[in-house]
């Protein structure tokens, strides 16, 4: 089968490799049939996730359909179309009983990480029946993609441990596709006003579009005035982190308000200075977390009854076999206008 193979840092090809099989009862096989590229592969392709071995084949996100399952899976059958959660969960262990399945003790993010992930034509998926969801009838395919990680986490991570609530002020930082994820999720909440902070124009008009109600351009300077301008000088309730280097974890300390939240979701490469000589009497809180995805089940209602469209995410669509230039495009987001690309595997 092709597949994309990570080859070290700065290298990966498209290869021809034995196809995937079952290797575990609770196992199966899917043929994927929609992929996309998260900015995680590209950390990896930095060299910057030392879990991921020379050799494997990348991509955390996708649907398919199911060709094969073991003699423990129960829940699905061959021919079955799903969704394939990032997040690999046994459903048994203590963290997956209380919803932290990022850290199952049998998997966590295992796809494109610790085993062979989606950017292939088929794909082993490890404890299937709590990893992969079935597809609802008459659901767009693409935006079904979107559900494998970017909404889930967006929501996850940002506005549920943001704890968004009505009249709330949101600043999302980072108008990427999870920082836009977060803002089509916050508006679950009927916050009184979104601010999106982007150094990217064409994004921060996305966010226009899907709801935002104010912006903020860095490249034009005094962001933090502005923020405070747009709050009356209170800082915002809700600040989430969507970028992951230290300048923009420091913007979020300077905006919160008392009694706010800071909801980290970027991945960070390095340390950030926590400014506890300010924010000690401010009685905000801190949150971390790598998404769990046990928000699928409502994330996919929400997008099948039509109450959340992710597709408006989607910029670019490849062929499996032109994966290469996929990653061309979305490693140059800025310069390609770029958000998620769609992999067609045929
Ligand atoms: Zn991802
Ligand atoms: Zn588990």
């Amino acid at each position: 089968m092709n597949a994309l193979i990570y080859q070290g840092p700065n290298s990966k090809s498209l290869q021809q490799v034995p196809r995937a099989i079952l290797l575990e009862a609770t196992d199966a096989v899917v043929r994927i049939t929609k992929t996309t590229i998260c900015g995680t592969d590209l950390h990896i392709l930095k060299g910057d996730v030392p879990t991921v071995d020379e050799g494997r084949i990348l991509g955390h996100e996708g649907i398919g359909i199911i060709e094969e399952v073991g003699t423990n899976v129960t829940r699905f059958r061959k021919g079955d179309r799903v969704v394939i959660s990032c997040i690999t969960a046994c459903g048994k262990c203590d963290n997956c009983r209380r919803g932290m399945c990022s850290h199952c003790e049998k998997g966590g993010w295992m796809l494109g990480n610790t085993i062979d992930g989606t950017q292939a034509e088929f794909v082993r998926i490890p404890q299937a029946d709590t990893s992969l969801h079935a597809i609802p009838e008459d659901a767009d395919e693409e935006a079904m993609v979107m559900l494998s990680d970017i909404l889930p986490t967006g929501y996850e991570c940002g506005v549920l441990n943001g704890c968004v609530k009505p009249g709330d002020t949101v600043a999302i930082i980072g108008a990427g596709p999870v920082g836009l994820a977060a803002l089509l999720t916050a508006l679950f909440y009927a916050p009184a006003d979104i601010i999106m902070i982007d150094q990217d124009e064409q994004r921060l008009d996305v966010a226009k579009k899907l709801g935002a109600t104010k912006l903020i351009n860095t490249t034009t300077g005094n962001t933090i005035t502005k923020a405070m301008a747009m709050t009356f000088g209170r800082g915002v309730d809700v600040a989430i982190e969507a970028v992951g280097i230290p300048g923009t974890f420091e913007l979020c300390q300077n905006i919160v308000a008392a009694g706010g939240h800071i909801a980290n979701v970027g991945v960070h490469g390095k340390s950030v200075e926590l400014h506890l000589e300010t924010l000690w009497s401010k009685n905000i809180t801190i949150t971390t977390r790598l998404v769990d995805a046990t928000t699928m089940p409502l994330l996919l209602k929400m997008v099948s009854r039509g109450k959340l469209n992710p597709k408006h995410l989607i910029t670019h669509r490849f062929q499996l076999t032109d994966v290469i230039n996929a990653y061309d495009t979305f490693g140059n987001a800025s310069r390609e206008m770029a958000l998620k690309v769609i992999i067609t595997n045929n």
